[in-house]
């Protein structure tokens, strides 16, 4: 944030913006292709644990991921790690949102399944840092932030995928003060819009999902909105088997409470404000944010986590041991296909949904009332052990979809 005196103060702060935001996304121009884990000789899986409620669950995950590929531990094709110091204490105490030794060893691991991370917000006693996340989707250039929302019981099945480096988030701490004025600023840039809109049009090919929803508000807010949507048309030409619709983001969200309406959503791809808020308000239908994963997919790097935060609150009130491991469990399936083993991934998901939609012989309430995030680690992973998983999950789809009927 920018506290200016003089309209040209404001002026020559803009344009330092704009110089590095041109220079940004000129490198966006020339990434990398894709990493093809298949031609690696060894996936580093790097595991960060985060704060408040973040280590407990991400170990939950890790302990599962650990049994899922034990085998190519084994091998040597994979490798797991641990990456100490992204945490409140170290990140206040170097002024850093990723200090810089940390970053340097994230870089070593291709794929890392991280914690939720605090960040500070005026008045709680930190310093004014970035957020870790958005420094780390910044820095990698995590750009595909995608999240999927299942609910077999509401026919819901959806998939959004969120742009996570740019829109008010990337330049939320670059907002300048004039006297009684304050002004963020908003960006959207072609090759930022067309390879987020590319990569939801290729899952959407590759998943044979027949529709594709494109969420703006361009009728009011033409130049950075009306970008993105005219991103769609260019990209949309090369896909001309899936048909997509713009829609506006206000009549967007309340269609997904209509219950007639928001079955026939799919792919839905958005810019990273309203992409954040949607992909909440979706969550909730499956559970609450505590069930939901999310990935943050670049062509180098990509990292894996919960939608949710490190939920100071219920460490504060004694009750962070009850925290739904399921968002952390989720977000490691995803890993799991994203390294080329879709297979895993579906395993561990069909255990996930017999544990937390259909079984659930135990439920997480978040306080004692319910079981512990180690409880529920031990169901999901006894679940996934059990010889007739697939069956008995395909027992529960058609109990569901005949019940339905
Ligand atoms: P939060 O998501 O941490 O928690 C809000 C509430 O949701 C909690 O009080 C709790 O009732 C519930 N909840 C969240 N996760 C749960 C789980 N696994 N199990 C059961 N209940 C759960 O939101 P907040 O309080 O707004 O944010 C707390 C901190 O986390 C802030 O510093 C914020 O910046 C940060 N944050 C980090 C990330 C990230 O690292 N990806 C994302 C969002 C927020």
């Amino acid at each position: 944030m920018a506290e200016v005196q003089t309209i040209a103060e404001a002026t020559a702060h803009f344009g330092a913006i704009l110089e590095a935001q041109a220079a940004r996304v000129a490198k966006v121009r020339q990434s990398p292709p894709p990493t093809d884990f298949s031609a690696l000789e060894t996936i580093r899986i790097g595991i960060i644990g985060g704060d408040g409620i973040g280590p407990a669950i991400a170990a939950e995950a890790q302990r599962l991921l650990e049994e899922l590929l034990a085998e190519q531990v084994a091998a040597g094709k994979v490798e797991f790690g641990t990456i100490e110091g992204l945490t409140i204490e170290n990140r206040a105490a170097q002024g850093k949102a990723i200090p810089d030794d940390v970053l340097a060893d994230i870089r070593t691991y291709q794929v890392t399944l991280k914690g939720p991370t605090t960040t500070p917000e005026q008045g709680d006693g930190w310093p004014n840092i970035e957020s870790a996340n958005v420094a780390m989707r910044k820095e990698l250039d995590l750009f595909a932030n995608v999240r999927p929302v299942r609910v077999p019981r509401l026919g819901i099945d959806w998939t959004f995928f969120r742009e996570n480096t740019e829109d008010l988030y990337a330049l939320g701490s670059q907002g300048l003060t004039l006297g009684d004025l304050n002004i963020d600023f908003r960006l959207i840039s072609r090759p930022g819009s067309e390879r987020i809109i590319r990569a939801a049009f290729e899952f959407a090919q590759a998943n044979h999902k027949d529709s594709l929803t494109v969420v703006t508000k361009a009728n009011v807010v033409k130049t950075t909105d009306g970008a993105f949507l005219d991103a769609a048309r260019k990209v949309g030409a090369d896909f001309p088997e899936i048909p997509w619709e713009g829609w506006y983001i206000d009549i967007m969200t309340a269609k997904l409470v209509d219950e007639k309406r928001r079955t026939a959503f799919g792919v839905m791809v958005l810019p990273n404000l309203y992409g954040d808020i949607l992909s909440d308000e979706a969550a909730e239908f499956q559970g609450g944010v505590g069930t939901a994963g999310s990935a943050n997919i670049g062509t180098e790097f990509a990292m894996f986590e919960a939608i949710h935060g490190s939920a100071p609150r219920m460490v504060t009130e004694g009750r962070a041991q009850y925290a739904n491991p399921g968002s952390m469990i989720r977000a490691s399936a995803m890993l799991l296909s994203h390294i080329g083993l879709p297979a895993l991934g579906q395993k561990l998901d069909q255990a996930m949904d017999l544990c937390s939609q259909y079984e659930k012989k135990i439920e997480m309430t978040g306080r004692d009332t319910g079981a512990t995030s180690r409880e529920f680690g031990d169901y999901v992973l006894e679940t996934m052990r059990s010889a007739d998983l697939e069956s008995r999950w395909q027992a529960a789809v058609d109990a569901e979809a005949a019940a339905a009927t």
